[in-house]
């Protein structure tokens, strides 16, 4: 519902001062939902509010969770309309039309049947994104296929698929190799065993490979996206379809108590999750998704480890500091850069256009987070934690206050530190850049009133867009036809846990050998 991560770049000064009269669309979460919200073909949808001028509308609506483009699922109902049964229907036929055409146990034998082939029999469709079997050649013979599949390309998913670039609802952003190595290397010194993978398909991928060139590293992965190109290349144990937005598993509760098992395995011990979801998506419902599975996680620990939290690293920009410490009060934000192969504007250090504004959010002490010091990052005494190069403890406000891993100054007039571009400005009673025009709220969002970003990076504008839009088209709308897309239907194939386990042995005696 929000900016896509390409508008981040915009975000360069921020201000520190609210609009007033702003307006937006904002998720409710109701204390005591009177009924159970309509599924899209996402799962459950969320319920909004549109708010002009600070103030809620009063009618509320559900739309789509995860898509924040109206081309993408176009699910709209006011929250006090009545549907017809036919309306119910033809909503049900149209949701089931839109799963994917293969079970997760189809995709899995799938995969079985490809790894037996000899490699110049192994294709991959590159239009379609799909490993083909030979009953499938004839059907893409006119697409883009590439041959000779190797064990090494089926264990880099994350390279040989392209990574979705739809800007709005799944814009994948793949860490740069130098981040995805210290997050291994960084989750393997803090002793874990066991990362729940959050929509972070390369991470997923560098522990499997990790795991199967290193036999003293000892780290299992379960990877939870909802991207389903990846089902081709995972057993059932290993991947799960999943939206992290409501916290919907596609493939209902046999994937469920996959990430169950996974998180509560050992008692819970010696798990974390690490999570990299799309920027433009909105933190509440993030935050909501994350304490199910926080709660999932406590369901298996004895009684006296209750006071124990999951570890967590939620990566995410540093202007989302306060809204995630709002919901995740312990978190403390790393200066760690986390940066991106695909995302020319994020790239560590000089190297980039500018520096990433990404960062890991984490309730894992942050003194025992030790960053490269190759990169210039070193040990602050006082703050108990590792900063970057530039970032200097303030004596007046006792911390090392750079977000943004440049050197800030200290304003005695507003009391704190400020980025380097601000001078305070006497009119305004506050710091803001040379050039802003005194009085004028410009500085902070136009739309939410947020000091920590721009309009242009609101977390709420595509929401309100979409929604406007969205709104519009139902006014318009006269008689509902929905268009029904011709697709397989999903076929239920419930394999039993043996069947599954000696497959899942045969994937992996080929996989390593
Ligand atoms: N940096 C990560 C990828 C982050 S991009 C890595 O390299 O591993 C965001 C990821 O979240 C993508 O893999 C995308 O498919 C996934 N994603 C987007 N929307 C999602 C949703 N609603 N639920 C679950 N995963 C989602
Ligand atoms: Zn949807
Ligand atoms: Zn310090
Ligand atoms: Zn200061
Ligand atoms: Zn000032």
């Amino acid at each position: 519902m929000a900016a896509p991560r390409d508008c981040l770049g915009a975000v360069e000064e921020e201000g520190n001062s609210g609009r007033p009269g702003s307006s937006g669309v904002e998720v409710v979460f109701p204390s005591d939902p009177a009924t159970p919200a309509p599924l899209c073909p996402h799962g459950p949808t969320l319920l909004f509010v549109k708010v002009n001028q600070g103030k809620e509308e009063t009618r509320r609506f559900y739309a789509c969770s995860a898509c924040r483009d109206r081309k993408d699922c176009n699910f709209f109902q006011w929250e006090d309309e009545k549907l017809s049964e036919a309306r119910l229907a033809a909503r049900e036929a149209h949701n089931q039309r839109c799963q994917p055409p293969l079970s997760r146990t189809q995709c899995a034998e799938r995969f079985l049947k490809f790894i037996e082939l000899p490699l110049p029999l192994r294709k991959f469709c590159q239009r379609c994104q799909q490993l083909l079997l030979p009953e499938d050649w004839e059907r893409h013979r006119e697409h883009r296929v590439v041959g000779d599949i190797s064990a090494g390309q089926l264990r880099r998913p994350s390279q040989l698929l392209y990574p979705l670039e739809n800007k709005k609802t799944n814009a994948q952003y793949l860490f740069a190799e130098r981040t995805c190595r210290f997050l291994v290397g960084l989750l393997s010194a803090l002793g874990f065993t066991r990362v729940l993978c959050v929509g972070t398909p390369r991470l997923h991928e560098l522990i499997r490979l990790k795991a199967l060139d290193d036999k003293k590293f000892n780290i299992k992965s379960l990877l939870l996206d909802i991207d389903f190109r990846y089902s081709q290349f995972y057993m059932e144990d290993s991947f799960c379809h999943y939206n992290m937005f409501n916290h919907h598993f596609f493939d209902g509760k046999a994937a469920l108590e996959v990430c169950r098992t996974f998180l509560q395995e050992d008692k819970g011990e010696g798990v974390i999750m690490v999570t990299d979801p799309p920027f433009g998506g909105l933190v509440e419902p993030l935050a909501v998704t994350f304490k199910k599975l926080i709660a999932m996680w406590k369901e298996g620990q004895s009684q006296d480890s209750s006071h124990k939290e999951l570890p967590i690293f939620w990566i995410f920009p540093y202007f989302f500091e306060s809204r995630i410490l709002q919901f995740f009060p312990s978190f403390c934000m790393l200066d760690y850069q986390v940066d991106y192969d695909n995302h020319a504007l994020y790239k560590h250090g000089k190297t980039g256009r500018k520096q990433s504004p990404v960062r890991i959010f984490t309730n894992v002490p942050p003194n025992k987070i030790v960053l490269p010091s190759e990169e210039g990052y070193r040990f602050c005494l006082l703050c108990q934690r590792y900063v970057s190069l530039e970032n200097q403890h303030c004596e007046h406000c006792d911390s090392c206050t750079s977000k943004d891993g440049r050197k800030w100054s200290h304003c005695f007039p507003c009391k704190k530190c400020v980025k380097p571009s601000w001078t305070h400005c006497s009119t305004c009673g506050r710091c803001a850049l040379p050039d802003h025009s005194c009085g004028a709220p410009k500085d902070g969002c136009f739309v939410c009133g947020e000091s920590d970003h721009k309009r242009s990076s609101c977390p709420k504008i595509a929401a309100s867009k979409k929604v406007n839009k969205a709104v519009r088209k139902q006014k318009q709308r006269k008689s509902n036809k929905m268009k029904m897309e011709a697709t397989e239907e999903q076929s239920m194939n419930h394999t039993s846990v043996t069947r599954r386990k000696k497959r899942r042995e045969r994937a992996h005696q080929y996989l390593c050998s």
